[in-house]
């Protein structure tokens, strides 16, 4: 039995990290509790990429078929020239030894995972807005957008990008805008679509594109450098004549995917500081953070929601074994920082590289497609330290 049978834990947030954490917290024996601002888990957001040290995660929380029910697995990454749509780069993801690459709606991962920690036994308790959070007690002490008040000893904030309890823990963080900004949408998709990850690259801006829920939709995210200030958030809606614009100069393969937009979300990508502080331990409380509210990323190597799965095992494999304080705290630290750290600085190194304009454009896709010819899988070897570490090994 580990030191989690019987605990209560108070999970803030209902999104990657805190399901996954409420499911691993759950199986280890924990009474958990969800608190979710939003009135229903719903249908918000677009395609997201689970890769194998993600899907590792899954696997070992017993979700790995619910995973492979509900995404596509991914045969290849290629990168192609954006203005005249030739190959620079294919990387082959179905041959590699590993939990698989995998292609699915948020909407689904989020049912999968919700559905995972309810049958644990964990409890979701939607229309739960935290407004503050005060960690100078001997407990922490929450309030509710309702004017309840709540003091659980053990608490977990996963409330993502504009987190209170990551606040709380570190001060105001002042993020930085990056001067890129980001369209999301999901289209219908050609019937037979490949499912390969597209990049199609060019001056100051890139589109990614990948089908999913069995190839009938097409997921678009596409990218475009600018100096003007855009909101950073999930709920911003836009013109899609905005992106048509933007892409104008692209091939017609991503034009004709443009033209069938009807609905679309902008967001501004801001850079921020990974957290110093991911937790603390209270006279008669411990609390700390996960997912995007300890580092939110670029998404430019697509790992929110996978450095999210693999710190809710880390974290809840901590708290079982060492107990929720001090040495749990610098265990799940020690674990968890570097290697965050490394991912955030790698997706924004990824955001310059798409960009290229000029010569420089033309010796970078040289070089990559004649490293492709000579040695295929290296370039998807680079990320091995990314896609083969298993946090459940
Ligand atoms: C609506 C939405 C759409 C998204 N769409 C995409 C997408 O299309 N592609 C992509 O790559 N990533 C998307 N993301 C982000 C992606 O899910 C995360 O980057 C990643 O999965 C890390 O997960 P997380 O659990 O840390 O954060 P999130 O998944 O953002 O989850 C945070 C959760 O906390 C809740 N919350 C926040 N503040 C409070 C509060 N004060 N009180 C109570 N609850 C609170 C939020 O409602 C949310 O459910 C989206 C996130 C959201 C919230």
């Amino acid at each position: 039995m580990g030191l989690l049978d019987g605990r209560e834990v108070t999970v803030l947030g209902a999104g990657v990290a805190g399901l996954t954490l409420a499911r691993a917290l759950a199986l280890r024996g924990a009474e958990v509790t969800v608190l979710e601002q939003a009135e229903a888990i719903r249908e918000v957001g677009a395609g997201l990429q689970i890769t194998p040290n993600g899907a590792v995660v899954l696997e070992a929380l017993g979700l790995g078929a619910a995973l492979r029910a509900a995404a596509l697995p991914a045969q290849a990454a290629e990168l192609r020239d954006g203005i005249d749509g030739g190959l620079v780069l294919r990387m082959d993801l179905a041959r590699r030894k590993s939990a698989g690459w995998h292609l699915l709606h948020r909407a689904d991962l989020i049912e999968l995972l919700a559905e995972g920690a309810r049958a644990a036994g964990a409890k979701i308790r939607l229309l739960q807005r935290i407004e503050a959070a005060d960690l100078s007690g001997a407990v922490p002490h929450l309030v509710t957008a309702q004017g309840t008040e709540l003091s659980p000893a053990l608490l977990i904030g996963a409330d993502g990008l504009h987190s209170h309890l990551r606040a709380a823990l570190n001060g105001k963080a002042a993020p930085f805008f990056t001067g890129q900004v980001a369209w999301r949408a999901v289209i219908p998709a050609e019937p037979g679509a490949a499912s390969v990850a597209e990049v199609h690259m060019g001056p100051g801006r890139h589109l990614v594109s990948y089908p999913l829920r069995r190839a009938s939709l097409r997921n678009i995210v596409a990218v475009e450098s600018r100096s003007g200030w855009v909101e950073e958030g999930w709920n911003l809606r836009d013109d899609p004549i905005a992106v048509r614009l933007a892409f104008e100069g692209f091939g017609p393969r991503v034009r004709g995917w443009l033209d069938q937009v009807e609905e679309i979300w902008l967001w501004g990508l801001f850079r921020h500081p990974v957290a110093t502080a991911w937790g603390r331990v209270l006279p008669r409380g411990f609390v700390a953070i996960l997912g995007d509210a300890a580092h939110p990323t670029l998404p430019f190597l697509a790992q929110g929601a996978n450095m999210a799965l693999e710190d809710a095992w880390v974290l809840a494999d901590t708290l079982d074994r060492l107990g929720p304080g001090a040495a749990a705290l610098a265990a799940y630290q020690a674990a968890r920082v570097a290697r965050c750290m490394r991912i955030v600085a790698a997706a924004d190194g990824n955001a310059r590289a798409y960009h290229l304009g000029g010569p420089l454009r033309e010796i970078a896709h040289l070089g990559l497609r004649i490293g492709g010819r000579l040695a295929p899988g290296l370039a998807l070897s680079r990320y091995g330290w990314l896609h083969d570490h298993d946090v459940t090994a």
